[in-house]
C-alpha cells in the first residue's frame, strides 16, 4: 500500500524552478533511495513529502490526506506525529546529552522525561553507543553523533523517516555502518525510509531507486540501476 505521494508537484524559489511536475509513491515498509545530481531538487521533493516546504502545484497525499492543502499547524502536527527526521549536520542540540537529544521527539509528544528517557536508552546498546548516554552530544564524533541522530529520527517510531545525506559528513566506512543501522531499525519496527543521497553506495541499502533530474523523478525498480 501506499503512504506517501507526491502527483506532479511543482515549487520554484523566485524564478528558480526547483520541482517541474514531480511525481513519486513510496510503498509502506519500504526503503527508497532518491538519487540524482546536485541541484536536482531531490531536498525540495523530499521537504514537501514531509509537510516542511507545500509545493506551488499538484498534490502530497499521506496516507489518503491531502498534506498540501493542510495549514502550518497541521503539517507540524503531522511531522511530530508520524514523521522522523535524520539530517546531514548540525541537528543535535549541542549542550543536551546524548540521551535527552534522543528523547527530545518524545518529549514534544508529551511523554513524561523519566518515560522518554527509558525509551531512549535501548538505541544506545541497540546502535553501539554504551556509556555515551550522558556525554554531552557536542563531545561526540561525526560517526557517533550521527548514530544519535539516527536513534532521535526513530525513537517515536514514526511512520516514515526522512534522511537527507544522512551520510554526507562521514567517511564511507562510518557511513555505511550508519546505513546499516538505519535499514535494519526502521524494518524491524516497519518504519517506511525516504533516503536522499548522490551516493551510489548509500542508495544500495535500498529497496528502490528515484532519480530526479530537473525538478523531475522517475522510479526504477530493484536491480535495473546502473551504477
Ligand atoms: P538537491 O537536493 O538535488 O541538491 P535542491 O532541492 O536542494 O536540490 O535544490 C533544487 C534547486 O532549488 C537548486 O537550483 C537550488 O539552488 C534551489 N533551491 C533550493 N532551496 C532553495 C532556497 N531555499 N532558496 C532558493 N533556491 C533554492
Ligand atoms: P542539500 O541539497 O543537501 O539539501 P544544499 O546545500 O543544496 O544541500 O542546501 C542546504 C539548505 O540550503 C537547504 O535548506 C536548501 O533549501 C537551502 N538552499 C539550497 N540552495 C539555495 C539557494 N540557492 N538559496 C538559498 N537557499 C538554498
Amino acid at each position: 500500500t501506499t503512504v506517501i505521494e507526491a502527483r506532479d508537484i511543482a515549487l520554484a524559489f523566485g524564478e528558480t524552478p526547483a520541482l517541474r511536475g514531480a511525481s513519486l509513491s513510496v510503498q509502506a515498509g519500504e526503503v527508497l533511495a532518491v538519487m540524482g545530481p546536485s541541484g536536482s531538487g531531490k531536498s525540495t521533493l523530499l521537504h514537501c513529502l514531509a509537510g516542511i516546504l507545500v509545493p506551488d502545484a499538484g498534490e502530497v497525499l499521506f496516507d489518503g490526506q491531502r498534506v498540501d492543502r493542510m495549514g502550518e499547524a497541521q503539517r507540524s502536527a503531522l511531522r511530530r506525529d508520524r514523521f522522523g527526521f535524520v539530517f546531514q549536520f548540525g541537528q543535535l542540540v549541542p549542550e543536551l546529552t546524548a540521551e535527552e537529544n534522543v528523547a527530545l521527539p518524545l518529549l514534544l509528544n508529551g511523554v513524561r522525561r523519566g518515560s522518554a528517557l527509558a525509551q531512549a536508552r535501548p538505541w544506545f546498546a541497540r546502535l553501539g553507543l554504551d556509556g555515551l548516554e550522558r556525554r554531552r552530544s557536542g563531545e561526540l564524533s561525526g560517526g557517533q553523533a550521527q548514530r544519535v541522530a539516527l536513534a532521535r529520527g526513530l525513537v517515536a517510531r514514526p511512520q516514515v523517516l526522512f534522511a537527507d545525506e544522512p551520510t554526507g559528513a562521514l567517511d564511507s566506512l562510518t557511513g555505511e555502518q550508519v546505513m546499516e543501522l538505519m535499514v535494519t531499525s526502521a524494518r524491524e519496527q516497519g518504519t517506511t525510509v525516504i533516503l536522499v543521497t548522490h551516493e551510489p553506495r548509500v542508495a544500495s541499502y535500498a529497496d528502490r531507486e528515484a532519480i530526479v533530474r530537473d525538478g523531475q523523478a522517475r522510479t526504477l525498480s530493484a536491480g535495473s540501476v546502473a551504477p
